[in-house]
């Protein structure tokens, strides 16, 4: 679809045509208004000292005219969000009543709607005030409001972090082969020749950060060690990576290693996780139907994940997570629903039930693969979350993606006293993050203002080989800036 937007903040198109697109998938901004446009966007505003009012006129495919009330920023910041905010309201609203289409997270298009709620807990609200304000200002479904509650009164009931308190992240960007919905930077570990010179620069790296931390008396409250699929490493590399990372496990009593591709697990290496410290791992079935899994590159079978997950819990794992994907090709809610109850027969510790995303830089993108509509993967996120409930796992993260199919969620859920650390510092931005390996980011939270402070590390392979003594000194500066150079949160 073809929109063309008139409007006096032509700096706001961008977020108008995300709206846009939770109605009519992929839209296309015009810059001249000719014939071939679908839709026309008016808006105009009338401003006072303390109101601002907008006025909607739709027309083309769909017809509508709409106008709502919002404030005037005390700053020019304040007030720009406040305007972004109001024209995507009432741009939302009026495609609502045109299309008559209902959408559960409602105009929200933001990754971390917790943190929403949190921002307006942080002015003084009490929870079920800060959920009113964000429902009503998003125009959120009961059902997702209920979830932001009970993901909140989850993680209130975990411990902050401290000032001298930081999670940690290892990523080890190689899988043996690429799944065909990935967007994540990881290489398929081909021969493996990169391996070695990849496992030296990164035990540099744990080290340096190790002794950055020791200098600026930090602690390790978690570590997640990730990927790619960490063990795609052979036993030796990941037995030299744990023992590198030792003093940082040592630290801390939540050690997440990612051994998500079941076709990489051994009886080997799970002892080594084990016995270097691991407290969690994560098999990742995502399916429990093979011509699924064939069909998305993933090159392992259910009896795969099944023997691992056995095998874990030989070896006395007794944190295991497990990954799950609503909206796959081919795949009914009757499908999903199975692939759900027989993860669950297992008595995992942890599923988390990520809607599917195709992204561009994936493989699925290019090839149209047939997925079910939006209506059936609401069913099966739906679902998931039911039986999650009847095993007595309580959703406690969440964070949304673009493209996501019916612009749904992802959501970790976990027994009482299972919750991943690390997965809520990541989500919700209040604790520094140091991050270690190709592509990973480190985030400093500064204490000051509750800002967040980024340095990202190369993504390149050859160029982190290179350049890792500069990634080091990088995340050591991030450390100075405290106070200074911040840059604004994110806004929705
Ligand atoms: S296992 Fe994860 S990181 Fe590896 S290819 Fe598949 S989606 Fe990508």
């Amino acid at each position: 679809m073809k929109v063309y937007f008139d409007t006096p903040v032509p700096g706001f198109h961008k977020e108008l045509a995300d709206i846009l697109n939770l109605f009519f998938g992929s839209v296309q901004v015009a810059t001249e208004l000719l014939a071939s446009v679908d839709l026309k966007v008016v808006i105009t505003e009338t401003t006072g000292n303390r109101d601002r009012e907008c006025h909607l006129t739709l027309s083309g495919r769909h017809q509508m005219a709409l106008s709502a009330k919002g404030f005037v920023g005390e700053d020019a910041l304040t007030d720009k969000r406040l305007r972004k905010r109001l024209h995507k309201t009432v741009l939302f609203d009026a495609l609502v009543l045109a299309t008559g289409k209902r959408l559960p997270w409602g105009s929200l298009t933001g990754i971390r709607p917790t943190r929403l709620v949190y921002e307006a807990m942080d002015r003084g609200l009490g929870l079920d005030a800060a959920l009113l304000e964000v429902s009503d200002t998003f125009r959120l479904s009961e059902e997702k409001t209920t979830l932001l509650r009970d993901i909140i009164k989850v993680q209130k009931g975990i411990k902050q972090a401290s000032d001298h308190e930081v999670s940690c992240y290892i990523g080890i960007p190689f899988c043996r082969t690429r799944c065909r919905y990935c967007s994540f930077l990881s290489s398929e570990v081909g021969d493996g020749k990169l391996l070695p010179d990849y496992t030296n620069a990164l035990i540099k790296e744990i080290r340096g950060t190790a002794a950055l931390m020791k200098k600026r008396n930090l602690r390790a409250r978690s570590l997640y060690i990730g990927g790619g699929t960490p063990t795609t490493l052979s036993v030796e590399q990941l037995q030299s990576v744990m023992l590198a990372a030792r003093p940082l496990i040592e630290q801390t009593s939540e050690v997440t290693v990612e051994a998500g591709r079941p076709d990489t697990i051994t009886r080997e290496k799970l002892a080594v996780i084990r016995d270097l410290g691991a407290t969690r791992i994560s098999i990742n079935p995502q399916t429990m139907f093979d011509r699924t899994l064939k069909m998305i590159g993933r090159d392992h079978t259910v009896g795969q994940v099944l023997e691992s997950f056995h095998l874990a819990r030989e070896l006395g794992f007794d944190h295991i997570n497990m990954d799950l994907i609503a909206g796959l090709p081919g795949e009914t809610p009757g499908m999903f629903e199975q692939t759900i109850t027989q993860a669950l027969a297992l008595d995992p510790e942890a599923l988390t039930v990520h809607t599917l995303a195709v992204k561009r830089s994936s493989d699925m993108h290019r090839y149209s693969d047939p997925l079910p509509d939006a209506t059936a993967v609401e069913q099966m996120v739906d679902f998931a979350r039911s039986r999650a409930a009847l095993h007595g796992l309580q959703p406690y993260y969440l964070y949304r993606q673009k493209h996501m199919a019916g612009n749904l969620e992802n959501v970790g859920y976990a027994k009482p006293g299972f919750a991943c650390l690390y997965n809520i510092d990541m989500m919700e931005d209040r604790t520094t993050v140091l991050a270690m390996g190709a592509g990973a980011v480190s985030k400093l939270v500064d204490p000051n203002n509750r800002r967040i402070l980024r340095s990202p590390n190369v993504k390149d392979i050859g160029h982190y080989l290179a350049r890792v003594d500069e990634m080091l000194e990088k995340k050591d500066a991030l450390f100075e800036g405290v106070g200074k150079g911040v840059r604004p949160p994110e806004e929705d």
